[in-house]
């Protein structure tokens, strides 16, 4: 194949032609590979010619390809320098911080449903003369059970799933151990709200083996089963509604007697009759009674002079109805979506 100088001259413009394309990586990678590639560029090819050109023009025609080859590394080079510091200053400019944007707000933690419903039922019974008493998690078996009228072998004592420590003491089942602390500590009158955790061994879709309850507890002289109705009544109608209807069912616990199971109106369907109530317009609610005298005795309460009504409920069970929250395990999975939608 015959090779001569313009040959050359006409490689040159076509590569020149061709640099003014190259604007910008991609396109400057393809010039590079088709002048200077090792194995298919075309100064490659041209030098590897040299040996099959008569010896005369050998010469002549080496200087020239070695002119095209250092003009197209040259301007290779260039291309290559002017692309650089152009993807510098455009990665310099996405980095820069755009004063006038907004700006990204902090994430703010929410309070926790939990924690909207203990506040909300504190500050109604706070208004109702009750003041917060609290008492430890890890409790003995005489303020959880024994104080309580709980007998030792009573079956109560077993429908309580009770988790103990290795030295005996355990995790409190319920809240009225903190009755049982207030009373032994204060003289009546006595007025507490006890919200608090609780635990028991339970672990399913519709119990948690944590908890939280609130218990209430009034001690005085006269107290009768009438301002314990009043009070739950008062109670319910702000932490519902007015229209929430209030019903008492006899119950048994150990620590109260007469006891009784409240039920509210469903607060989904107002009573009609709805799938979360099974139809039958009413939901348990809270458990209630008037302090057995058994129990204040224990205290060192004289059940002549003085009576006193408790209650407790599941702040756990309030929050779910208050915020259609479906399962219990989404009030503790601490799941941010879950805490966003939720606002007190
Ligand atoms: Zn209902």
């Amino acid at each position: 194949m015959p090779h001569d100088s313009s040959d050359l001259a006409q490689h040159l413009e076509e590569f020149e032609r061709e640099t003014s394309a190259a604007t910008d990586r991609a396109s400057w990678e393809q010039l590079r590979l088709k002048w200077l590639g090792r194995k298919r560029g075309i100064v490659r090819d041209l030098l590897s010619r040299l040996g099959s050109i008569e010896p005369e023009r050998r010469k002549s025609f080496g200087q020239a390809v070695n002119r095209l080859k250092n003009a197209v590394e040259t301007r290779v080079q260039e291309l290559d320098d002017e692309l650089t510091a152009r993807e510098r200053a455009a990665s310099r400019q996405s980095a820069a911080v755009d004063v006038s944007l907004p700006g990204r707000p902090p994430a703010v933690g929410t309070v926790h449903p939990v924690s909207l419903v203990v506040r909300e039922i504190v500050e109604i019974f706070a208004g109702l003369g009750f003041s917060v008493a609290e008492g430890p998690e890890v409790e003995d078996d005489f303020h959880n059970f024994e104080a309580l009228n709980f007998p030792e072998d009573h079956p109560a004592r077993e429908e309580q799933d009770t988790l103990f420590l290795e030295d005996g003491r355990l995790l409190r089942t319920h809240t009225s151990p903190v009755q049982i602390r207030t009373m032994l500590d204060r003289e009546p009158p006595i007025r507490v709200i006890c919200p608090g955790r609780v635990y028991r061994k339970d672990n399913d879709l519709t119990h948690s083996p944590m908890f939280h309850q609130v218990e209430g507890l009034a001690v005085g002289r006269g107290i009768t089963f009438g301002d314990l109705k009043g009070t739950l009544e008062a109670f319910i109608h702000r932490l519902f509604s007015r229209e929430t209807g209030v019903r008492l069912r006899p119950s048994y616990f150990p620590f109260t007697e007469p006891s009784a199971e409240v039920d509210i109106t469903c607060p989904f369907c107002s009573g009609r009759g709805c799938r979360v109530c099974s139809e039958t317009g009413w939901m348990e609610i809270l458990g209630a009674g008037m302090v057995n005298p058994r129990v204040l005795q224990h205290c060192g309460i004289d059940p002549a002079i003085y009576t006193g009504f408790a209650f407790g409920l599941g702040i756990d069970r309030v929050a779910m109805i208050r915020f259609g929250i479906p399962n219990i395990r989404l009030l503790f999975d601490s799941d941010e979506r879950l805490l966003r939608q939720v606002r007190g």
